[in-house]
């Protein structure tokens, strides 16, 4: 009796892995390419960091012609939840990070290197796992729950290393006739790598992000099948990441400390290793204290608290970017125009610990995003975003050629507007713009604020000074001499050079203006919003301004 026995009594089924190697044909790809992946469990959840980690996966393959692909890491099956893929693939989509291979939604995949969701590739891992068995690189262990308890209490009492290795690896005993005769008593059993390391043996990894970091070596026998006869993550990732060609595993870095396993699977199975790129996870400053985000007390953690609020898919993935690398910000000013896929990320200068995010800047670098759309597109993004979230204001969107009036103010110029972050900023931003909204101001006056000084500024300015066909400087230089003739200062310089002279000047009076006409005391260019609402509805604004003075 040997190892091949013992194989093909565990897995008589299993095919040579020959086929699964010559069925999945290395890549034929440009010198340099990298393929990368991302590999979530379908937990239900998709997390910012997800996001993150795809977005770096696949600009760096996209830089190099590589490939980016997606594969669902479902083999613990306690965990996966209803719809957790479609989660993962629409939130991929949503951004615009949709992987070249793998699922399309969950059941479907493009691409030929599939399946691509584990729980599809039992007999692939039954294969390899059939193989390190034939060659004693793998064994049957039959401990129970019981047993593995009682080894880690002696080793808590005797102050050792706890896990299943060296002299606690207490099925590594077994000849293979006896690990044979105990499976054919009906023993349950689960299957051990036979790590050939050594605690006190060193090994160096150059991880692409993390730089040069020295390990003791793996000793620990991990399981590779469980009773399920799924395989654990550490057997499945080699597996997959050498069929699939991986030439860059990219992923969080609590997954750094298993790179010495990781490697020695590789090496003990023959195969060449990836090079891995470990991401610091995204951080957040909790009052001072640095932590991650974390997705039981951060909202933003969430990839659809984005979609929710309507902050737009290209800003996030600005801002993410910017905190991937450092260099990013700078390559932003100095090229304001160019999309960011043109940005070449350098896996290996980016930051090695946790970098922070911060929801204020994040906004900052959608309200710059924002305000390089053209109206029809605010337009189109505002509407898609209310037909889900906000009925109230797809109603006043209706009017699609008042909306873009109104998107419109101060909108594809040289200093565009910066005042929408998000797609539900949008109507707070432009509610004043709608008649029918338009009540109940409680009139918040600045420098000018006696009633009577309110009144003759509407009032005048009505019957003198306001024409709609005025062109901005004239309508302009009206509002100086309005101020004029009911004795405020026409030039804000000459207010300043003779204090106690004037009550106010030119800018208070537009500021009266401005307050009556929309009941802020900030909006966007006001002789633009003149424009829009045209002559019957300031008349209307300024009597009712008038009238609850
Ligand atoms: N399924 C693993 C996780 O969810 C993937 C790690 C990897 O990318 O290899 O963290």
């Amino acid at each position: 009796m040997n190892y091949e026995d013992l194989a093909n009594l565990i897995f008589p089924d299993a095919k040579d892995i020959e086929y699964y190697e010559e069925k999945y044909k290395r890549r034929e790809l440009p010198e340099g390419a990298i393929v990368t992946r991302y590999a979530p469990s379908p937990t239900g959840y998709a997390h910012i960091g997800g996001l993150y980690q795809s977005l770096i996966a696949k600009k760096v393959a996209m830089q190099t012609g590589g490939v980016f692909f997606l594969r669902i890491e479902d083999t613990d099956q306690k965990r996966e939840v209803e719809q957790g893929v479609e989660r993962i693939v629409s939130s991929l989509q949503d951004f615009d990070v949709a992987p070249d291979e793998g699922q399309i939604n969950d059941t479907d995949e493009i691409g030929n290197y599939g399946p691509y969701k584990q729980s599809m590739r039992k007999e692939i891992y039954q294969a390899y796992a059939k193989y390190m068995l034939k060659q004693g690189k793998a064994y049957l262990c039959f401990c129970t729950p019981e047993d593995l308890e009682q080894i880690r209490a002696k080793q808590e009492a005797a102050k050792v290393r706890t896990g299943y290795y060296g002299v606690w690896a207490h099925c590594r005993k077994y000849s293979v006739e006896e690990m044979i005769e105990k499976v054919k008593n009906g023993e349950k059993f689960i299957i051990r790598f036979k790590s050939p390391g050594r605690e006190d043996r060193k090994i160096k990894h150059k991880d692409v992000i993390k730089g040069n970091v020295d390990f003791p070596e793996n000793d620990q026998d991990i399981i590779i099948i469980k009773s399920d006869g799924l395989p654990t993550y550490h057997f499945a990732h080699a597996v997959d990441d050498h069929l699939m060609g991986t030439t860059h595993v990219i992923r969080g870095d609590e997954w750094l400390s298993s790179v010495p396993l990781h490697l020695q699977l590789f090496q003990e199975m023959g195969f060449k290793a990836p090079k891995y790129a470990h991401i610091a996870p995204i951080m957040k400053n909790d009052n001072g204290n640095k932590r991650k985000l974390s997705k039981r007390k951060d909202p933003e953690a969430a990839v659809e608290y984005y979609k929710e609020e309507g902050i737009p898919a290209t800003a996030v993935k600005e801002y993410l970017l910017n905190i991937a690398s450092s260099g990013f910000e700078n390559w932003r000013r100095q090229n304001p125009t160019v999309p960011m896929e043109e940005y070449n990320l350098e896996l290996n200068k980016m930051s090695v610990s946790g970098a922070l995010f911060d929801m204020v800047k994040l906004l900052d670098v959608s309200k710059i995003v924002i305000s390089k759309m053209s109206a029809e597109e605010v337009y189109e993004n505002a509407l898609n975003w209310a037909k889900r979230y906000d009925s109230e204001l797809v109603e006043m969107l209706e009017d699609k050629e008042y909306a873009l009036k109104v998107l419109g103010i101060e909108r594809g110029n040289q200093k565009p507007r910066k005042d929408i972050a998000k797609w539900s900023d949008v109507k707070e931003n432009i509610v004043y713009m709608y008649e029918n909204k338009y009540k109940n101001i409680e009139y918040p006056y600045q420098t000018i604020n006696e009633k009577e000084d309110i009144k003759k500024i509407l009032n005048l300015y009505m019957e003198k000074y306001y024409n709609e066909n005025d062109d901005k400087q004239t309508w302009f230089d009206k509002i100086k001499e309005l101020a004029e003739e009911l004795g405020f200062a026409k030039e804000v310089k000459e207010f300043k050079a003779n204090p106690g002279t004037y009550k106010a000047h030119v800018g208070d009076v537009s500021t009266v203006l401005r307050i009556a006409l929309t009941g802020r005391t900030n909006t966007p260019d006001m002789f633009e919003i003149m424009n829009v609402l045209e002559k019957d509805t300031i008349e209307r604004r300024f009597k009712m301004a008038i009238e609850n003075l």
